[in-house]
């Protein structure tokens, strides 16, 4: 299988150390050493992270100064306003491979199938051409639909030769994500995956003393990191599980516990089970995604995503990952502030939310 024998953490790429704008490339190198020097070889990166600076600082920091054939470079084809033809797809991974100072990728992935611009715009043919040319050893996709649309891409293109979900044990079974469904899928179909968000942006790092408390019970010195990450990794097929680590810390604390790496015991089984509970129990707003608010806001904002955002920031209290969550909630509509209180929303609201308060809330907190 794809990644057989691969030690199963990845660097993701996408949340590195800054000073200021710029990338702290000394850092990042310090965190790549410790990293590779534990005989970890998995990195992932995008065209789109950080506007190219992630790539680049991959190539800075890793490509330039490990032999290219000690470690495994993936990145990503995006397909967002870049273009619709193969030569707009040909220059956007020219410039990755640019970027990334190589000559071909290991693991080149649609970025983000989550809607049919992949059927339209033809993109596993262009997909195959570059592995034909060698430009991509291996070519697959990340996924952030639902399980119905993962299943179509599968069964009509047995040339993906694995997938990137998003997995982690507080999603396994949300419906929203649907980790537990999109993973059996993929399995179905006989293709390894590679798993993102397992730790869902930093925010199951982040849990409160009185969440975490079946951990620590447990084991009072390992991190809260430590079990979403082995929660992950414990699942069979897996080709990496990718860790976004942002400090030389994080390196420090996930390769600890992935270098001699053991799948999650029963017991720690049940702690995961108990903390999944707690979360449950946090009050967060009752929104149910219904989406009966969305069409009639003046504004078009995406109440149920800028709700989800401030659930995050009540549940995990983890500002930076609402904040992010926000950015996706804004990328393609209004933001809260831009609210008027019209209220059009609260009069088709099942749960009767207070959806303007919210938004103003939303607006202070996390905008
Ligand atoms: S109150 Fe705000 S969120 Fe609701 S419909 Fe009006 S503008 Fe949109
Ligand atoms: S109508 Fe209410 S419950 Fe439904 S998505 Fe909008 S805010 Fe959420």
């Amino acid at each position: 299988m794809l990644g057989e024998n691969v030690k199963k953490l990845g660097f993701g790429f996408m949340r590195l150390p800054h000073i200021g704008e710029e990338t702290d490339l000394e850092q990042v190198k310090k965190m790549v050493d410790l990293f590779m020097s534990k005989g970890f070889t998995y990195f992932d990166t995008a065209y789109v992270y950080d506007g190219g600076k992630s790539e680049e600082a991959l190539r800075d920091a890793l490509v330039k100064r490990y032999p290219r054939e000690s470690f495994t470079v993936a990145t990503k084809l995006p397909l967002w306003n870049t273009g619709t033809t193969f030569e707009d797809f040909r220059k956007l991974t020219d410039t990755s491979l640019e970027r990334l100072g190589v000559d071909y990728v290991d693991f080149y992935l649609i970025h983000n199938i989550n809607d049919n611009k992949y059927e339209e715009y033809n993109v596993w043919e262009y997909m195959k051409g570059l592995k034909a040319e060698g430009k991509a050893k291996h070519i697959g996709f990340s996924f952030h639909g639902t399980p119905e649309l993962l299943e179509k891409v599968l069964s009509e293109h047995d040339e993906a030769e694995f997938v990137q979900l998003q997995i982690n044990y507080n999603d396994w079974e949300n419906p929203d994500i649907a980790s537990r469904r999109c993973y059996e899928i993929a399995r179905a179909h006989g293709k390894p995956v590679v798993i993102m968000e397992p730790v869902k942006g930093g925010a199951l790092a982040t849990l409160s003393d009185e969440v975490a408390a079946p951990f620590r019970a447990l084991d009072p010195k390992a991190s809260n990191a430590s079990f979403a990450i082995r929660y992950a990794a414990s699942l069979d097929g897996i080709i990496a599980v990718l860790s976004g680590m942002s400090t030389l810390a994080q390196v420090e604390d996930n390769v600890a516990y992935m270098d001699d790496f053991k799948k999650l015991s029963e017991e720690e089984r049940r702690a995961v089970a108990a903390v999944v509970e707690n979360l449950q129990k946090v009050r967060t707003i009752g929104c149910t995604s219904c989406k009966y608010c969305v069409e009639g806001c003046p504004m078009q904002i995406n109440i149920p995503r800028v709700i989800s955002a401030m659930n995050v920031k009540l549940k995990y209290n983890n500002l930076p990952d609402a904040k992010r969550q926000l950015g996706f909630a804004t990328r393609d509509g209004g933001k809260p502030s831009d609210c008027i209180a019209c209220q059009a929303c609260e009069g088709v609201c099942p749960q009767h939310l207070p959806i303007s308060k919210i938004m103003a809330e939303a607006a202070e907190t996390l905008e």
